[in-house]
C-alpha cells in the first residue's frame, strides 16, 4: 500500500524534543513502508513566523537524520487554493462572518452558565452570537474571521463522519465521532482567520488531501482537531487519511513540552554534544 505521511511544524520556535519524537515515528513508519516523508512549513501566520526557525528545523531534522522531498510545501503560497475551498463552502450556505473578540465569546458564553465555560480544540466553545438564522447570501464576507455552521454542515451529510486510528485517542477512544460529539466538543469552528485567509484546520485538510497523505502520525493533544479535519474532508469531498495519535513527551514535572522550552530544543542538546541517537533513548524509540 501506498505510504505518505508528514510532519508539519511552524516555524515559530525551536523544535524540541516532542517535536523530535513526533518527526522521528512519521520518518521511520514512512521507511518502514517504504513510504515518503514530508516535511511541510505551516507558516499561515507570518506575524509570528521566522526564516531563520525554519532553516534551524530544516537543520535539526537533517541532524536527526531525517530526508524529504524538495521542494516543500509551504502554506504562505497557498492562500489562492484555501480561498477557492472557502469560496465554495460560502456558497453552500456553510460559513458566516464573525465579528466577536476573544472576551466577547468569553462574555457570551458565561452569560447562560456559572462555573467552567465548555472548551473545545480552538478554546471556549462558540455560543453562536453571530450565527444567522438563514445562510448568508451574495459574495463571500471580505477579511472577516468566518465560522462553519456546524450544525447546518452535518445535516448536509448522509452519515456521520469518521476515521481509523492505528493507536487510540487520548483517553481509549477509537477514531469514531458522532455529530452530537463535534457540536459539543467543536462547536461553529474558524475556517477564515482575519488577515491570514485560512484557519489551521481548513489548511491542514486541503495539504494533507494535496500531498495525498495516507497516514497522518501527530500528538494525542490534536485527537479533538481530528474530529474536525474528517468532518471538512467530507464537506469538501477529500480522502480521509489514517490517523494515529501518539503519547507526548514530558517533562520532569509531567507537563508536555512548548516551544518555549528551550532547555529541550533539539539545538541545544545539539550544542551540547549528544548524538540523535541519544535523543532517540531519552523519547524511548
Ligand atoms: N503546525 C501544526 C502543529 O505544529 C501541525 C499539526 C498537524 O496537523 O499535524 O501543531
Amino acid at each position: 500500500m501506498n505510504f505518505i505521511t508528514r510532519f508539519a511544524p511552524s516555524p515559530t520556535g525551536p523544535l524540541h524534543l516532542g517535536h523530535a519524537f513526533s518527526a522521528m515515528l512519521a520518518h521511520d513508519a514512512a521507511v518502514a513502508a517504504d513510504g515518503t516523508f514530508h516535511l511541510r512549513i505551516d507558516d499561515l501566520d507570518k506575524s509570528r513566523c521566522r526564516p531563520e526557525w525554519e532553516t534551524q528545523i530544516e537543520d535539526d531534522l537533517s541532524w536527526l537524520g531525517l530526508d524529504w522531498p524538495r521542494p516543500v510545501m509551504r502554506q504562505s503560497d497557498r492562500l489562492p487554493r484555501y480561498r477557492a475551498a472557502l469560496e465554495g463552502l460560502w456558497a453552500r450556505g456553510l460559513l458566516y462572518p464573525c465579528g466577536c473578540s476573544r472576551a466577547d465569546i468569553r462574555a457570551a458564553a458565561s452569560a447562560p452558565q456559572e462555573g467552567v465555560l465548555p472548551h473545545g480544540p480552538d478554546g471556549v466553545i462558540y455560543p453562536g452570537t453571530c450565527r444567522p438564522a438563514t445562510a448568508p447570501r451574495g459574495p463571500m464576507a471580505e477579511g472577516a474571521v468566518l465560522r462553519l455552521d456546524m450544525a447546518r454542515a452535518l445535516a448536509t451529510l448522509d452519515s456521520p463522519p469518521g476515521f481509523s486510528e492505528t493507536g487510540a485517542g487520548p483517553a481509549g477512544e477509537t477514531g469514531r465521532i458522532t455529530a452530537t460529539r463535534l457540536h459539543e466538543t467543536a462547536g461553529d469552528v474558524v475556517l477564515a482567520r482575519r488577515g491570514l485567509g485560512a484557519s489551521y484546520h481548513l489548511a491542514v485538510v486541503l495539504d494533507d488531501a494535496d500531498q495525498g497523505i495516507t497516514h497522518v502520525i501527530r500528538g494525542q493533544d490534536l485527537f479533538e482537531a481530528t474530529q474536525i479535519h474528517v468532518l471538512l474532508q467530507r464537506l469538501l469531498g477529500l480522502p480521509t487519511p489514517v490517523y494515529r495519535h501518539h503519547r507526548l513527551i514530558r517533562d520532569d514535572a509531567g507537563r508536555r513540552l512548548a516551544k518555549r522550552d528551550d532547555a529541550r530544543a533539539i539545538a541545544t542538546y545539539r550544542a551540547e554534544g549528544l548524538r540523535p541517537a541519544d535523543l532517540r533513548a531519552m523519547v524511548g524509540l
